[in-house]
């Protein structure tokens, strides 16, 4: 498939243009015009591309690209080497940020709700742009601790940090990633925990005195449903071969 062709459909799927983000999403580096084999991962590091360039790939799909707001623009160093190693292989990096984790079906938030089963999975309406918090109610009520376990089981991980009450949780609200200062408005809006990527000092002094189960469940393991999500769907769609890559990370 040409790269124009499936760039075009993933803005057509993501609607990238009606967001404003922190960092350029689509064609981020330009490789081969042909697309026949995808790399999906979370992050665009260094061993995500040392490990597509050992598989042939021609493209690298991501929700951690590159040429972030505020970050130093020169070509030096650590992104020098991630460039290079691009620019020798031919290979394109393509990569959705915030389109990735508010979409309704693959984004990194519908993903998460859906694979612990909820259900009326929708926007909490309030914060921008719409999707970056999302909420819905598990099959049935349980304890804090029986979703810290379904979230470790489910994740293969260990929490980053949890603050549990006694309450029963039946409604959820999930910003994956670094969305921990959403917690006042998933409290806000009637949720009976908050999952997230990370944590700060004062989220757990907000889930203690508003008394909202909170779960840190990892930056990386709560995003790594979206890009998979959508290299599964691309797939599906054309004659391309995609093959997902976890590149563990303890954040
Ligand atoms: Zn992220």
């Amino acid at each position: 498939m040409k790269r124009d062709a499936l760039l075009a459909t993933l803005d057509e799927w993501l609607q990238p243009h009606l967001i404003s983000d922190y960092c350029p999403n689509g064609l981020q580096v330009e490789g081969c015009v042909e697309i026949k084999h995808i790399i999906t991962g979370v992050t665009a590091s260094q061993r995500l591309l040392d490990a597509a360039v050992k598989a042939g790939a021609d493209t690298v799909l991501v929700h951690h690209g590159y040429f972030w707001k505020g970050e130093d623009n020169r070509v030096i160093g650590m992104k020098q080497r991630r460039l290079r190693t691009l620019l020798m292989a031919d290979i394109n990096l393509i990569g959705y940020h915030l389109p990735l984790d508010i979409h309704p079906e693959f984004g990194n938030n519908a993903q998460l709700l859906q694979r612990l089963g909820a259900s009326e999975i929708s926007a909490v309406s309030g914060p921008k742009p719409d999707g970056v918090l999302m909420q819905g109610y598990l099959p049935s009520a349980c304890s804090g601790y029986e979703l810290a376990d379904q979230l470790e089981t489910m994740l293969e991980r260990t929490l980053v940090a949890v603050e549990l009450n006694e309450q029963p949780i039946q409604r959820i609200a999930v910003c994956t990633g670094g969305g921990q200062s959403f917690i006042e408005q998933a409290y806000q809006s009637g949720a009976d925990a908050f999952i997230t990527g990370e944590v700060s000092e004062q989220t757990i002094h907000v889930a203690r005195e508003c008394g909202i189960q909170f779960f840190a469940a990892g930056h990386h393991a709560t995003e790594r449903y979206g890009v998979k999500a959508l290299g599964e769907r691309i797939a599906e769609n054309f004659d391309i071969a995609v093959d997902f890559l976890d590149m563990d990370n303890p954040a």
